[in-house]
């Protein structure tokens, strides 16, 4: 046929394959079932769906989708359609595929296979562009390197970021080490074991310090607002499947790892960077930087001890990668001392809601909700995601006009989960959620936030650009002052918010640990914040009848929902703007809100700076 030449191999992509959710074999089946065999044929025009044969078909993406628009819940699939197998196995249907028409987001031609590959497999097979070879690299960053050896750089923090950092520049031939304030995941287990049990709150091992960094005893969920099938999110997704995550994590619509599935990927992570030769310090903070003339020259650790032979704090690095998250209050002074350029930044704060999972089973399923059977079912533990836009609420202050409408959506919902605690200092309060990979808990929770800027952070700006975390620090504290201490969460049924009176009955039961203490949460935050949760409420239980529900319990406060400022970067070197060897990267430096875009920013951090030090010459 005319136009179809060339096209004789090749993928199409086909988008949008639904198949009814009684008929499917459900959530953990990744293969071609016959009712997908028949999507497929539909699609393509096919006139006998048991005539394609499975091989010539790959699943990319698979969700649940129980849209109340739709006339029945529904498994919705992407799968690639290698066009050589399938003529190869069945030559007549060359005639449809022929005619087949490119359709916009529901169909694509793809000459070659548009894959990209897991770092380890992609940074081992090829050597293009690369040059571990020292005593050949030029300087032309102003490096002070010398040529004989291999540059030194030190990565500050083993959260998301800082590891793919490491893992790019220690495949590239970069000495690496990774200093991380908190403790291995092993030991880091047991302290937050410790927290949950005896109310021993390690300040630097925690849900937010530690190996991993601060989404390892979380929910897992691997969604990005970056695009999930770009080059970067799927390179990290294969790493993580490198590292032992599960496979299905590349086609789920809406992933997650949990924390069972995360812990035992971290030690592998570790091994491997072990095997290329990077040197890991756990239990060392680094507590500031060696500057001379404009530019890093090392660090300056918190304990000599840990650093045997070095009989000093301080050790030299040719650049410093500082991944260091969101709740390095204390680093963050330190580079102000250094002046280095920091502006506030816009993010979220309040209150985190949680109901009982079947409750949202059955206002999101209706009656499939049965079959979810504590996440073992055919069909996944429901979830919700929600954006309102509430105006006339009053603004922080009377130059504060173009805030008077607000976004409030919810945040890191974990459903069959738990509110922990996630508090870096005894006398502050903030809390977020976690889950297991199965999600078999009976509660679903949520935070509900509501955007603040600069204009709000007003009252703190003495504080300069890091008015955002004192505005943070203050709603922490209040917490801990309305929890009453030791780590008790104020509490509030949603109804009694609502109203703005104080729950008298039995508040209903939580997932949190600690204990909760009903309160006044909607005297906590400023009018302007407690008016958009409320308003947002009530916007919600419109689309979600029974949400506004006695059984719903408001857990205050949720304060750490992204980085409250950005460092200053060069948008090519990822290099600070105002001081030369400094890589601010991931969550804490304002360039990403997750764990995949802060692994994602980490590893293109990493090609950038070895480049800049001539250990990589390709495109990034
Ligand atoms: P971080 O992960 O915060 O890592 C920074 C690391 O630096 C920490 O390990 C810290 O100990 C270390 N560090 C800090 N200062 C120093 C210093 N001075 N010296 C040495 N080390 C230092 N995101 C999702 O995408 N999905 C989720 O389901 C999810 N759930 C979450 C649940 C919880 C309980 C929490 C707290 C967060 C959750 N997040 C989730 C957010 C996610 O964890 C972060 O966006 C992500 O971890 C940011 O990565 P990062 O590398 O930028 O920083």
């Amino acid at each position: 046929l005319e136009g179809s030449e060339g096209r004789e191999s090749g993928y199409w992509r086909l988008s949008r394959l639904a198949v009814p959710a009684r008929e499917d074999p459900g959530k953990d089946f990744t293969g071609i079932s016959l009712p997908l065999l028949q999507a497929i044929a539909k699609a393509i025009k096919f006139p006998v769906a048991s005539m394609l044969p499975d091989e010539a078909f790959t699943v990319i993406r698979k969700s649940f989708d129980a849209r109340k628009v739709l006339k029945e819940p529904q498994f919705t699939y992407t799968v690639d359609m290698d066009v050589k197998k399938l003529l190869d196995m069945e030559p007549r249907a060359w005639d449809f595929i022929a005619r087949l028409e490119p359709k916009l987001g529901a169909v694509e031609y793809m000459p070659e296979e548009k894959l990209a590959s897991d770092l380890v497999s992609m940074l081992n097979v090829s050597n293009k562009g690369y040059n571990n070879e020292p005593g050949i690299r030029d300087t032309h960053n102003g490096s002070v390197c010398p040529q004989d050896r291999k540059p030194r750089v030190a990565v500050i923090g083993s959260g998301p970021s800082g590891l793919f950092a490491s893992l790019v520049l220690g495949e590239l031939g970069a000495e690496v080490t990774l200093l991380e304030r908190g403790q291995p995941v092993e030991q880091r287990g047991r302290d937050i074991g410790a927290l949950a049990v005896r109310r021993i709150l390690q300040t630097e091992s925690n849900f937010c310090f530690g190996e991993g960094g601060a989404g390892t005893w979380s929910d897992g969920k691997l969604v990005t607002r970056i695009g999930k099938n770009t080059d970067g999110v799927q390179a990290v997704m294969k790493t993580f499947v490198h590292f032992g995550a599960p496979r299905n994590i590349l086609v789920d619509g809406k992933p997650h790892l949990g924390t069972d599935k995360l812990v035992p990927l971290l030690r592998n992570f570790r091994h491997h960077l072990g095997d290329l030769g990077v040197t890991i310090r756990f239990n060392t903070r680094v507590d500031d930087l060696v500057v001379e003339d404009g530019r890093v020259k090392g660090i300056v650790v918190s304990d000599s001890e840990l650093w045997p032979g070095s009989g000093s704090q301080k050790i030299s690095f040719d650049a410093v990668v500082l991944a260091v998250g969101h709740s390095a209050r204390d680093t963050y002074n330190m580079l102000r001392q250094h002046n280095v350029d920091i502006s506030p930044k816009s993010f979220a704060v309040g209150l985190r809601i949680e109901h009982p999972q079947e409750l949202i089973n059955s206002i999101q399923y209706s009656e499939l909700a049965a079959e979810v059977q504590k996440g073992r079912g055919r069909i996944p533990v429901a979830d919700y995601k929600i954006v309102k836009s509430v105006s006339d609420i009053g603004a922080a202050n009377e130059l504060d006009n173009a805030e008077k409408s607000r976004s409030c959506y919810s945040f890191c919902m974990c459903p069959g989960g738990q509110v922990v605690l996630t508090s870096t200092d005894p006398s502050e309060l903030c809390i977020n959620g976690m889950s297991f990979s199965r999600r078999a808990s009976k509660w679903a929770n949520s935070a509900l936030v509501v955007t603040v800027s600069a204009h709000d952070f007003k009252p703190f700006e003495s504080h300069g650009p890091l008015a955002g975390v004192e505005f943070q620090r203050e709603f922490e504290r209040r917490a801990a002052t309305m929890g009453g201490g030791n780590f008790v969460v104020p509490a509030q049924r949603v109804t009694d918010f609502i109203s703005n009176r104080l729950s008298v009955t039995t508040l209903p039961p939580s997932s949190y640990r600690l204990g909760v203490r009903p309160s006044k949460l909607h005297e906590l935050f400023p009018p302007y914040i407690t008016e958009a949760l409320q308003q947002s409420i009530i916007m919600i239980d419109r689309e979600m009848p029974g949400f506004l529900s006695s059984e719903a319990l408001l857990h205050g406060v949720e304060t750490r929902t992204s980085s409250p400022l950005q460092i200053s970067r060069h948008g090519e070197t990822y290099e600070s703007t105002s001081l030369r060897g400094l890589y601010p990267v991931g969550e804490g430096a304002g360039y990403a809100g997750g764990i995949l875009s802060a692994a994602v920013d980490g590893m293109y951090c990493g090609f950038a700076l070895a480049k800049q030090l001539s250990l990589f010459h390709g495109d990034i």
